[in-house]
């Protein structure tokens, strides 16, 4: 893989600058600019440069050596020019016109050679190398150099693509001649650099976004002016630029600053930070940037001594870089890739590292995490697995971990248009950058959104209010129907979930030791598989219903009378049961007659799982009076909503004026509005139809295989799968259960615990997830199931 340098690469060798006379620069800079006044040399290693201090000002004279292509110098002219037009304000070497109006100029030496004659402004102030680098200044350093590079944008050159000793893209180039280089450890260091960068790092930074970049942004071409609010900062030479991946530019504009600092990590993340608020770093640059750092050190160290070796008779060069470059990249080595980037990442407020392929070797951090979060956010919270996963990254129905093992997720219900949809999320940050705030103004997209749900929706739910959760909605419909049938009893299913807060806890009996409210009744869950009614029997619907008309009767001698009946249409928190047709109609009728509202919750059930139907109540057929919506609705925002009678949304509103601060704000809305736009463009209902279909297809195949599943079920992108010890007795077997989802999760499927027994898998995923992964999934059940019975 190694290159072999072109001979244009050692041209750099060849420093014979072009040796005018003082004399002589003076009567160029008088004949041919129009500027006289003191005259000193410049440093420079290929051409001839005198600061000019005038009456009208600084200026540089610069002399190009008789070898320069002239094309290279138009390269810098057109460059300065185009960033003048683009960024007037940008503190960089002004092009100065000859008398006769030319950007260049030609004389010839004594022995009748021409050489290219220029003038450019000179900017005051004192490098960067002589100033303290602090915090603000590293800042500051980075945002001009983006700012620099956001001039440059755009701008193309005939010679931009000449090979170039300083690309670090060429660093390849420099592996042969690591010979050179004395000491075997720094030489070792720097071949294990090389090598990283012709494998790894330098394909993966071909495919960053490239530019014409300056490349020199270096201690020495960084002049600071001034101080405090009026403290300026210019960037000089511009001789080394390229066409490059941008992220040379903040590599260059890093790395000869690390030496003088203590931190250079905290150097590097200062810079970045600051190059970040004018140009906006892509993730990979994020993650490339030490290494380009680590590779521009290799490179600088390699031109040293390469160079000491071909031109010994040379005076040494760059030589008081060499021993504390090298230095430095042992410490770096040290410090790794892992640590540099996760401060970075951590520093810009990037999510941790994710990487592109998986890595076992990788620490995944999950034992420190966990003693942090059992620190501060206790050890109530369940979580999932005997050993818990330490999620990174999202994508469609995939899930990754932190050392970038992939699951099929079949289990996440909220982000119902697949994680990370790129739609959803360029709609909520577009908004986001632009203005969020809270309801009492004026804007389009909560108003769309509310038109756009409510169509959805049978005729008589037009009203809508927009709140935080789902169990924000359900406690405003339930203070709604409360307030509007002047009722305080509440019929729900038993084991039902509702939310969180305090009038809802009340209505969420399931998995608390909690004495039941007085004002609560528990409807039998209309369970066919476990009874007491079974599949087959007649007349199943009328059977279980009827446990409504004691439930009724029950409020009404306690003298509450029955303000709502509050369903999950999606009865997943019994174990995701087969509902015999017709009953939650036939307890939602039961219910109306007493006086009572249907509150029907579509949490888990809304936004096209069903398949046949957008909502749960339309396949249930139940005339709901609210609509309550949490979980899936944003896509992963936090948002719920409640979608009511008009009259209803008018008394309550009346009587309390009802207001939440964010509920239906303009980022949640533009969340909404993108998770809508999807489901219909993807065509996701009718997708969450076939595939569910596919999946219990698969699911019912190894039922015929594998005695522990009792029984397979569920509707539309939803399924449960019941795990039995024995088919006959229908003994629960919870613990196989888990150890079944613990295996899946190893094979790379997450799915859900479920059922008042624990032991139904509960299988729910985005609506992304398709029939490939829904075969990816019973492969996994197949092979948990088989290895358990072996
Ligand atoms: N209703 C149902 C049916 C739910 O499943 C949930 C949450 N699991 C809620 C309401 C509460 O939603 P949230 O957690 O957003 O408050």
């Amino acid at each position: 893989m190694t290159q072999t340098p072109a001979t244009n690469d050692i041209k750099f060798m060849d420093r014979n600058p072009p040796a005018f006379s003082e004399d002589e620069a003076r009567t160029m800079a008088r004949d041919l600019f129009g500027l006289e006044g003191a005259f000193r040399s410049l440093e420079s290693e290929r051409d001839q440069n005198f600061h000019i201090t005038g009456d009208k000002g600084d200026y540089v004279l610069k002399i190009a050596n008789a070898e320069e292509d002239p094309g290279v110098i138009d390269f810098q002219t057109q460059a300065l020019l185009h960033i003048e037009d683009r960024d007037p304000e940008l503190v960089v070497p002004r092009v100065v016109k000859s008398l006769d109006g030319n950007v260049t100029e030609t004389v010839a030496d004594a022995d009748g050679m021409d050489h290219l004659v220029r003038v450019v402004t000179f900017l005051p102030g004192t490098l960067l190398e002589d100033s303290t680098l602090d915090q603000p200044l590293l800042h500051e350093v980075g945002a001009t150099v983006a700012r620099l590079d956001r001039a440059l944008t755009g701008f193309m050159h005939a010679h931009a693509e000449n090979p170039h000793p300083w690309d670090i893209m060429r660093a390849g180039d420099m592996r042969p001649h690591t010979k050179h280089i004395d000491d075997a450890t720094a030489r070792r260091n720097i071949e294990t650099i090389l090598d990283h960068f012709i494998d790894d790092v330098g394909p993966r930074m071909r495919r960053l976004r490239h530019q014409v970049v300056h490349n020199d942004a270096t201690h020495n071409n960084v002049v600071v002016d001034g101080t405090g609010e009026s403290r300026t900062i210019g960037v000089i030479d511009f001789g080394d630029m390229v066409f490059a991946p941008l992220l040379c530019e903040l590599a260059m504009a890093v790395d000869t600053l690390m030496p003088y600092v203590d931190d250079p990590i905290g150097a590097m993340c200062d810079v970045a930070a600051g190059f970040d608020t004018v140009i906006t770093l892509e993730e990979d640059e994020v993650d490339l940037l030490f290494d380009a750092i680590m590779t521009r050190f290799a490179v600088t160290s390699v031109i040293i001594a390469w160079r000491r070796a071909v031109t010994p008779e040379q005076p040494d060069y760059l030589r008081e870089y060499e021993e504390p470059g090298q230095r430095l990249i042992a410490k770096l080595l040290d410090i790794g890739v892992d640590a540099a980037r996760a401060r970075l990442r951590h520093h810009l407020r990037f999510p941790p590292y994710c990487p592109p392929e998986e890595d076992p070797t990788l620490d995944d951090n999950l034992d420190a995490l966990l003693a942090r979060r059992y620190d501060v956010l206790g050890k109530h919270l369940t979580i999932f697995y005997e050993r818990p996963v330490h999620m990174v990254k999202g994508q469609g129905p995939w899930l990754f971990d932190a050392r970038g093992k992939r699951y099929v997720d079949a289990y996440n219900n909220v982000p119902i248009v697949g994680h990370a949809h790129p739609h959803v999320v360029r709609a909520l940050t577009r908004q986001a950058r632009t203005l969020n705030t809270h309801t009492r103004y004026i804007y389009e997209s909560v108003i769309e959104y509310a038109e756009r749900l409510t169509a959805t929706l049978p005729d008589h739910l037009t009203a809508c209010t927009f709140v935080n959760s789902g169990s924000e909605a359900n406690d405003i419909a339930w203070r709604m129907a409360t307030m509007v049938t002047g009722k305080r009893g509440a019929i729900i299913m038993s084991d039902a979930y509702h939310g969180i807060t305090e009038a809802i806890a009340h209505l969420s009996p399931e998995g608390t030791k909690e004495e039941r409210a007085p004002h609560v009744r528990e409807l039998m869950a209309p369970d066919t598989y476990r009874g007491p009614y079974f599949a087959g029997e007649e007349n199943l619907a009328k059977r279980y219903a009827a446990d409504a008309d004691r439930a009724i009767a029950e409020l009404d001698e306690a003298g509450y009378g029955t303000a709502c009946f509050m369903v999950d249409t999606s009865f997943v928190n019994h174990g995701v049961i087969d509902v015999p047709e017709g009953y939650p109609r036939l307890v939602a009728e039961k219910v109306k007659a007493a006086g009572g509202l249907i509150i029907a919750d579509e949490v888990q059930f809304g936004f096209g799982r069903p398949g046949t139907h957008m909502w749960g109540l339309d396949v249930h057929g139940i005339e709901a009076d609210f609509v309550t919506l949490g979980k899936p609705i944003g896509n992963g925002m936090a948002i719920g909503a409640v979608i009511t009678r008009r009259d209803i949304l008018k008394a309550f509103g009346d009587a309390t004026g009802l207001f939440s601060t964010f509920g239906g704000n303009p980022v949640a809305c533009a969340a909404g509005n993108a998770v809508l736009d999807v489901i219909e463009q993807e065509e996701l209902m009718e997708s969450a139809r076939v595939t569910g279909e596919h999946l219990r297809a698969g699911l019912r195949d190894l039922m015929q295989r594998h005695t522990l599943i009792g029984d397979v079920r569920g509707y539309g992108l939803m399924a449960g799968v019941e795990i039995v010890g024995d088919r006959q007795t229908k003994e629960p077997a919870p613990d196989d259960m888990k150890q079944v989802l613990n295996r899946m999760k190893d094979l790379g499927v997450l799915a859900g615990r479920e059922g008042i027994l624990g032991n139904v898998i509960k299988i729910r995923p985005p609506l992304a997830f398709k029939r490939e992964h829904a075969d990816i999934l019973v492969d996994a059940m197949d092979q948990a199931l088989s290895e358990m019975a072996s």
